[in-house]
């Protein structure tokens, strides 16, 4: 039994010539719920690429260039609730064939901006992640990267609220030398986006030039 992971079509039934494509590529998302994944288009903040109206930095970016660093991010889909049951089926539950949904975009992505940076690194699990889960959601989309932080003391930031979430202090450890570098980090949603601001605090202390980050849904 094999369902669509956003309506629960069985994908086995649906069995014309593009069913047997999705076949191939071993897609768990049906082809009406596809398209309901959206790109965010040129409306978006320019700092962070939250989607919006218009082009003007959002204020949840403004609130973190009081106390950070801009950060500069880009992402490629919307963060709503089609992609949220998408990323807890592939997170949470836990179902790794899911990276192969959207990877070849990530990596296509990735491919365009990585050669403007010394250093491409992943945001790390925690170890109890890592336990939990069995894998790197992270690495599961943009592939193999390098790994120069870690993670001391991890906190769960599912369930917590927007405001919890940017009160909370991630103990980041730098195990690479990121002096002058220009470091791209990848993380899978930016959502409050604590986990990259701290991060690159983290770097930026230890005197990295220039940090920016690239995730699959803001
Ligand atoms: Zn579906
Ligand atoms: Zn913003």
């Amino acid at each position: 039994m094999n369902n669509c992971v956003i309506c629960g079509t069985d994908l086995d039934n649906n069995q014309d010539i593009f069913g047997f494509i999705f076949m191939l590529r071993q897609s768990a998302i049906c082809q009406n719920c596809l398209p309901k994944f959206k790109k965010i288009d040129r409306n978006h903040c320019p700092q962070c690429y939250r989607q919006q109206k218009n082009k003007d930095i959002c204020n949840d970016c403004l609130e973190w260039n009081k106390t950070d660093k801009p950060l500069k991010n880009q992402s490629i889909f919307k963060y709503d609730a089609n992609f949220s049951s998408f990323m807890h089926r592939y997170k949470y539950m836990g179902d790794y064939r899911l990276r192969h949904e959207f990877n070849h975009l990530a990596k296509q992505e990735l491919k365009h901006i990585k050669q403007r940076f010394d250093i491409v690194a992943t945001i790390p699990l925690t170890s109890e992640g890592l336990v939990k889960r069995k894998f790197n959601q992270v690495e599961g989309i943009f592939g193999t990267q390098d790994q120069i932080l870690k993670i001391n003391k991890g906190i769960q930031m599912s369930g917590l609220s927007h405001a919890q979430r940017r009160k909370q202090v991630i103990d980041f450890e730098v195990m690479a030398l990121v002096q002058d570098k220009k470091i791209l980090l990848l993380d899978d949603v930016y959502t409050s986006g604590t986990t990259l601001h701290q991060a690159s605090s983290a770097l930026y202390q230890n005197g990295a030039l220039q940090v920016q980050s690239l995730t699959l849904a803001r």
